[in-house]
């Protein structure tokens, strides 16, 4: 019993130490890359030459701004999962229109995709009581997750129905797919489909937790449905308020 417990520990502190390389190998990339990247961007724009050529001079800061949005985006999600940890977060709940949320949200990334992104919003009671700003936040992990498993250019649907008393938000992709062993797992902190050959895109693992968290502090439910080459669908079911 104490060998079997021994080695118990010894393989609990291994996946820690994996968990702790892991995410210190994706902290560099997720951290370095737009630092360097910004650091890089704006050596260019601090050229004076720079100023006669106002095409370059655009697609720099558009870099600088994509690259700081994406800094944004980790920094919120490791800062959101520690919060979670602590139990801290509260949810601000208040009546919100659902379609307009889903406005707002994807308005950058319809600029982004054109074509490839489509909304197909058919729900007719759309009121429903929400922590807002969290709920962007994850309806946006949706959508990047969406664009981060796709082939180029990704092909995403934003769509929403009613189904008996529930408002159904679905976000679907025709990207990499999930395994099917793999789908009990990508709401855990820090999973990651070990698929890097398949797919090169780095990664926390840390973003569908977040969805998760804010899904179950709203008492709502999350379902996916994802076949290998095929896409996934992210299903959120919310509750009408009566
Ligand atoms: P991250 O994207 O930082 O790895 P997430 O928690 O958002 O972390 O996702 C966990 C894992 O689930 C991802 O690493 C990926 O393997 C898988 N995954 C999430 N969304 C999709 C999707 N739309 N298509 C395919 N795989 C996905």
């Amino acid at each position: 019993a104490f060998f079997a417990y021994a080695m118990f520990i010894i393989l609990k502190q291994k996946r820690l130490s994996e968990v702790q390389r892991d995410f210190i190998n994706n902290m560099t990339h997720e951290f370095q890359t737009p630092i360097s990247t910004i650091k890089i961007a704006t050596d260019v724009l601090a050229q004076s030459k720079i100023l006669e050529q106002p095409e370059r001079f655009k697609k720099y800061v558009q870099i600088i701004k994509q690259e700081n949005n994406r800094l944004k985006n980790q920094v919120e999600s490791v800062l959101a999962t520690a919060r979670i940890g602590k139990g801290q977060i509260e949810l601000d709940m208040k009546l919100q229109e659902l379609h307009e949320i889903i406005g707002e949200v994807s308005d950058s990334v319809k600029a982004e995709l054109e074509d490839n992104f489509t909304l197909d919003l058919n729900a007719t009671k759309t009121t429903i009581n929400a922590d807002r700003m969290h709920l962007m936040n994850v309806i946006r992990n949706l959508i990047d997750n969406a664009i981060k498993y796709s082939g180029k250019p990704p092909k995403i649907k934003i769509s929403t129905r009613n189904e008996n008393n529930l408002l159904i938000v679905s976000i679907s992709d025709k990207g990499i797919g999930i395994p099917r062993e793999a789908l009990p797992k990508i709401f855990n902190k820090f999973y990651r489909v070990p698929t890097g050959n398949l797919h090169n895109v780095k990664g926390f693992g840390l973003g569908l937790n977040y969805v998760k968290e804010i899904i179950n502090l709203h008492k709502w439910k999350i379902n996916v449905i994802s076949e290998m080459g095929v896409g996934s669908v992210f299903e959120i079911n919310i509750p009408l308020p009566d």
